[in-house]
């Protein structure tokens, strides 16, 4: 009965961990490694196992840093059922057809270019392959999807149908309780519920991304956005929202709608110019069941979501360039999040040289992205091949990001029971460290950091370090 640490304990992308108990071996999660094309080469080395000897999988939810190397996995020879909340599945179908497109897209532009062997990870139809081998849960139904081992998802917050994972995993006449917190979400956020109870845990899994700060209040975030939509009507230009498809720009839209007169959105023609964040939002929209009181008090007023009239969903290519007519009264929210390519890089060709137009940022920008460039405050960006000087007006805003902050996952913690054995994943060293350091100040919590390979003995709670020689080249930095 043991847990080994394998993707994701040195950074925040690529979550994979592997759980071996009661004869059988089970995934938690199994993320893609995003960022520069060094990092993302690191999905096509091996597992550290043969995929084919894989059980199951438990899927925490939808994000491709936790599901987006599914489809290869299937395409090595796993069989198994991936176990997951019904709406990440949904969501899955969108997002890993994205991802398998993106890499056929990505694979034809490299054969072009000198790499005639490049091909994708994987294809659009292997990626449909494996949502078809995934199955739907609620949270709060308890599943022995093996004999010993039994899944309950908890409501994570984070985005529709993300969860924490709950395993109880029985061998003999021991039985050892496992969570794993997948992402978890903000408390008080637009939408989705809080996270529900931790419950109770023997060992406990917790992710990190933003254990070391605080997120800006996000009343204050909000009362920002209306102060630059109001500015901007001055200004008599367009307002350019970068978004990711799922949960910002459903949040956004929903906050569009709550103060909708206070912002004087009648003025404006709102774009979801997003075939993929359109689509989201359908399934969004459509799941009222897993929306906070609020969200469903409200559709109850108003009868209709999305709740503004004067939304444009701008699915097709012609459509969207068409808005680029349009020299104010615009509000575009496009992809990707951090401008690193989609739509958006199109509406910042036609308006980031305008000083009436504004551009805001609203969620964390990896290094080497545009969006990046543009919160340092870059002067002139390419775009296109083509050098522009940035004269639009930009913000910076905090306070609306999918993940808890430091006293979230405080709050979070508080709501256990007992004293489970805390390992620190999903975040980068500093944040963990930070974070490590406050549990055990704050809530006189023993928390460790495991490295890739490291394996912990559910039995006893050991964490036994990796063996040098067998450490995987996935896990060096
Ligand atoms: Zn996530």
């Amino acid at each position: 009965m043991e847990i080994e640490f394998y993707g994701a304990t040195r950074r925040v992308t690529g979550s994979c961990h592997i759980l071996r108990a009661a004869g059988y071996t089970v995934l938690l999660d199994c993320g893609l490694v995003q960022g520069s094309r060094e990092m993302e080469a690191l999905n096509r080395e091996p597992f550290p196992f043969d995929p084919a000897t894989i059980d199951a999988v438990v899927l925490s939810h939808g994000h491709i840093d936790h599901s987006g190397r599914l489809p290869h996995l299937v395409n090595l020879g796993f069989r198994g059922t991936i176990h997951t909340h019904h709406t990440t599945i949904e969501l899955c179908r969108i997002l890993l057809k994205d991802s398998a497109s993106l890499a056929e897209n990505d694979a034809r532009y490299r054969q072009r270019h000198g790499e005639p062997d490049a091909e994708p990870l994987y294809t659009v139809e292997e990626a449909m392959r494996c949502v078809r081998q995934m199955k739907g849960l609620r949270y709060g139904e308890r599943l022995e999807f093996l004999p010993g081992i039994s899944v309950t998802l908890g409501d994570a917050g984070h985005i529709l149908g993300s969860a924490f994972v709950r395993l109880e995993i029985t061998e003999g006449a021991l039985t050892r309780t496992l969570v794993f917190s997948g992402d978890l979400g903000q408390f008080d956020s637009p939408i989705l519920n809080d996270p529900e109870a931790l419950g109770s845990a023997d060992v406990l899994l917790v992710e990190s991304t933003y254990g070391d700060r605080l997120h800006k209040d996000f009343e204050s975030t909000v009362a920002e956005i209306g102060q630059i939509i109001e500015t901007s009507c001055r200004d008599c230009g367009n307002i350019l929202f970068p978004s990711f498809s799922i949960g910002r720009s459903q949040e956004l839209l929903y906050l569009f709608g709550q103060h909708y007169e206070e912002w004087g959105l009648d003025k404006w023609a709102v774009f979801l110019d997003s075939p993929m964040a359109i689509e989201a939002s359908r399934i969004y929209w459509h799941h009222e069941e897993l929306w906070d009181h609020e969200a469903r008090l409200f559709r109850h007023n108003l009868r209709r979501m999305p709740p503004i009239d004067n939304l444009h969903l701008t699915g097709r290519v012609e459509e969207s360039m068409a808005i680029n007519g349009m020299k104010q009264g615009a509000i575009i929210i496009a992809g990707s999040g951090m401008c690193n390519g989609g739509r958006i890089i199109h509406h910042l060709k036609h308006n980031i040289e305008r000083p009436e137009c504004h551009i805001i940022i609203s969620g964390f920008q990896a290094e080497g992205t545009l969006g990046r460039e543009l919160v340092e405050r870059g002067k002139e960006v390419w775009l296109h091949g083509r050098r522009y000087r940035v004269r639009a007006q930009l913000h910076t805003i905090g306070g609306l990001s999918a993940h808890g902050d430091r006293s979230d996952l405080v709050r979070w913690l508080k709501s256990r029971e007992g004293t489970p054995k805390v390992m620190i994943v999903h975040g980068e060293e500093g944040a963990k460290e930070s974070f490590r350091g406050f549990l055990h100040g704050e809530l006189s919590l023993d928390a460790l950091i495991p490295k890739p390979g490291d394996r912990l003995d559910l039995k006893t709670s050991t964490l036994y370090p990796a063996d040098d020689d067998i450490v995987h080249e996935n896990h060096k930095k």
